[in-house]
C-alpha cells in the first residue's frame, strides 16, 4: 500500500511540484523521476518526517546537479572565434588563421571539419555541452589542418604540442562508443573537406 503526498512547500530546479509517494516495498531505497511536470519521489513508508524531509531536499538537489552537468550554458560563435585564437596562439605559435569559425548542426557524423581553401572551421553541436579540454583538441585538429593536410607524421607532431588531445580523443571514443554509432570508415580526404574528424577515430 502507498500513499501520495502533495508538498507544497518544496519546489523543483523549474518550480514543479513535488510530489512524495511513500511505498512500503521500499525498504531503504528513494527515487526521483519527472512525471506530467511534476517532480515524483518514492521513499520507504517507514521514514519519519524528518528523514523524508532530508530526502527530499537531498533529491531534488542531486537532479538539479545533475542536470546542470547535462545542460552546461552553451558556448557561442564568439567564443568559439575566441578560442581558436586562443589555441592557436598557445600551440601553433598564431600561424593557424581561420577565416571563420562556427557551430554547426549539420554534423553528425564527425566532431569538425575545415575547409582549408577558404579558412573557414565548423565544429558540431554536439560538443558544445562538453569539456572545454575536449572542445579545444578538436579545435587544435582543425587549425592544424590549416596547415597540414592529411594525419601524417607532420600532423600528429604539431597536434601533440596540444597536451590533452589523447585524453580528449578518449573522452571523444567513449562518446561515440556510447552512442552506438556504426563503425565509420576512414577519415575522409577530400578538396572540400580536408580536415574532418570523423566520430570514430580513422583506423
Ligand atoms: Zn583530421
Amino acid at each position: 500500500m502507498s500513499d501520495l503526498v502533495l508538498h507544497e512547500h518544496v519546489f523543483g530546479p523549474r518550480g514543479e511540484r513535488v510530489l512524495v509517494r511513500r511505498s512500503a516495498r521500499r525498504r531503504r531505497t528513494v527515487s526521483i523521476t519527472r512525471r506530467d511536470g511534476d517532480l515524483v519521489i518514492a521513499i520507504p513508508a517507514a521514514f519519519s518526517a524528518r528523514e523524508e524531509k532530508q530526502w527530499v531536499t537531498k533529491m531534488v538537489d542531486q537532479l538539479v546537479a545533475k542536470e546542470a552537468r547535462r545542460a552546461p550554458a552553451r558556448r557561442s560563435d564568439a567564443s568559439l572565434r575566441q578560442m581558436a585564437r586562443e589555441v592557436s596562439e598557445a600551440y601553433l605559435g598564431g600561424r593557424a588563421h581561420p577565416t571563420s569559425v562556427t557551430w554547426s548542426t549539420r554534423q553528425n557524423q564527425r566532431w569538425g571539419s575545415c575547409t582549408p581553401s577558404d579558412g573557414t572551421i565548423r565544429l558540431s553541436h554536439q560538443l558544445q555541452g562538453m569539456p572545454d579540454y575536449v572542445v579545444r583538441s578538436v579545435m587544435m585538429h582543425e587549425l592544424v589542418h590549416l596547415l597540414v593536410p592529411g594525419h601524417g607524421p607532420e600532423f600528429k607532431a604539431l597536434m601533440a604540442r596540444y597536451p590533452q588531445a589523447e585524453k580528449a580523443q578518449g573522452f571523444l571514443d567513449g562518446v561515440s562508443w556510447a552512442k552506438h554509432l556504426p563503425p565509420e570508415g576512414e577519415d575522409v580526404i577530400g578538396q572540400d573537406e580536408a580536415g574532418e574528424l570523423p566520430l570514430q577515430r580513422a583506423r
